[in-house]
C-alpha cells in the first residue's frame, strides 16, 4: 500500500531542508523528497556573505549545516527523481522513481538549474572544458586561462573564485554595465588577473586538437567584429531555468516558475511552492528559507 504522509517536501535545498525542519517541529509526518543530496544551488557558490550571522560561509558549509539541523529530527528521507504528480484534493500522489507516495499536502522546492546557451560546441565540449559550475570545476583549471559568461551575481562571484587559481579569466558580458551586486562588482574590478569584455555574446566553444576547451568565439554586439579568446575553460553564468516540468496542471508564469503569493499557495488546493521554483522579486538563500517556513505555516493552516 502506499505510504501517507501529512506533507511531501520535494528538494532539498534551503526552503526544502527549512521547510522540513519546521514540519518535523509542528508533529507533521513528513516525508523530504530529493534527487542528488543536501544543499541545492548553494553548492554550487563558493562563498555566502549575505547569509546573516553567518558571515563568509562557504555555500557547501551551509548547505552541511542546514542539513545536519534537520537530521536531528524526525522526517522520514527518500533520495528519488519525481516524475509527476497526480494532484487530487487531500491525497496528492507523487510518482518517483522509487514508487508513489501519497501527500495531504505538497511543498514544491526543487528550484532552478543553470541555463543553457544553446550555442555550438556548448553541448559537446560539456565536461571538457565546458562547466556550470566554477566552485565544483575550477580546480581542473589552476594556472590556464578560462572565461566566464555572464554579468549576475553568479558570474562575478565566478569570475573572482577562478582568479584565485586561473592565471587570466576573461568575464564576457553581452552589455556595458553589469547587473551584479555592486560590492562583487568593486572585488571583481581590484583584481589584476580578470578582463572584463564588454558588449560581447559568445557563438560559439571551440575544440583544440586535443578535443578539450581551445577557444571561445565572441561577437561584439555594438561593432559585430567577431574574435576568438584563446581558453581552456568556459564557465557559463546567464541565469538559470526553473525546475518544475514534473508539476503540470499548477499556474506558472511565463518562464515555468510556479505562481504563489507569501503564503506559498499555489493554484492547486493543498500545494505549496517554496524557495527559486517560486516566481518571485529576489531568490536569496535568506527568500528561499523564509518560503520554506511560510510554507509549513501555510501546511498547518490547510490540514486544520
Ligand atoms: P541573473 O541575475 O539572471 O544574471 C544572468 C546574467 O547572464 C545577466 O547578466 C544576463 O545579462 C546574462 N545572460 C542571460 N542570458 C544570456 C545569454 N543568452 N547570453 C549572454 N548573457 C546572458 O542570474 P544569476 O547570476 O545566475 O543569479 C540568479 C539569482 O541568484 C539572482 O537573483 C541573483 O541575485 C541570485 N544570487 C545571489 C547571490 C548573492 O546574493 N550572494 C549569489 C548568487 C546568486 P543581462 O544583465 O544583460 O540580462
Amino acid at each position: 500500500m502506499e505510504q501517507q504522509y501529512d506533507v511531501i517536501i520535494i528538494g532539498a535545498g534551503p526552503a526544502g531542508l527549512t521547510a522540513g525542519i519546521y514540519a518535523a517541529r509542528a508533529g507533521l509526518a513528513t516525508l523530504l523528497i530529493e534527487r542528488y543530496g543536501d544543499g541545492g544551488q548553494i553548492l554550487n557558490t563558493y562563498e555566502v556573505d549575505n547569509y546573516p550571522g553567518l558571515p563568509q560561509i562557504t555555500g557547501g558549509e551551509l548547505g552541511s549545516r542546514m542539513s545536519e539541523h534537520l537530521n536531528r529530527f524526525d522526517v522520514t528521507r527518500l533520495m528519488a527523481g519525481v516524475e509527476r504528480i497526480d494532484f487530487s484534493e487531500g491525497a496528492h500522489r507523487v510518482i518517483t522513481d522509487e514508487g508513489t507516495f501519497i501527500g495531504r499536502t505538497i511543498v514544491l522546492a526543487t528550484g532552478n538549474s543553470p541555463k543553457k546557451l544553446g550555442i555550438p560546441g556548448e553541448e559537446e565540449l560539456a565536461g571538457a572544458g565546458v562547466s556550470y559550475c566554477a566552485t565544483c570545476d575550477g580546480a581542473f583549471f589552476k594556472k590556464r586561462t578560462v572565461a566566464v559568461i555572464g554579468g549576475g551575481d553568479v558570474a562575478v562571484e565566478d569570475a573572482i573564485y577562478l582568479a584565485r587559481g586561473c592565471e587570466k579569466v576573461w568575464l564576457v558580458h553581452r552589455r556595458d554595465e553589469l547587473r551584479a551586486a555592486k560590492i562583487l562588482q568593486k572585488a571583481l574590478f581590484e583584481l589584476p588577473n580578470v578582463e572584463v569584455v564588454w558588449d560581447s555574446i559568445p557563438k560559439e566553444i571551440v575544440a583544440a586538437e586535443s578535443g578539450m576547451v581551445g577557444g571561445l568565439k565572441i561577437e561584439n554586439v555594438r561593432s559585430n567584429d567577431t574574435s576568438v579568446l584563446e581558453v581552456s575553460g568556459v564557465f557559463i553564468a546567464t541565469g538559470n531555468d526553473p525546475n518544475s516540468s514534473y508539476a503540470d496542471g499548477i499556474r506558472k508564469d511565463e518562464k515555468g516558475y510556479i505562481i504563489a503569493d507569501e503564503s506559498c499557495a499555489t493554484s492547486v488546493s493543498g500545494v505549496f511552492a517554496a524557495g527559486d521554483i517560486r516566481a518571485k522579486r529576489l531568490r536569496q538563500v535568506t527568500t528561499a528559507v523564509a518560503d520554506g517556513a511560510n510554507a509549513i505555516y501555510s501546511v498547518q493552516e490547510y490540514l486544520i
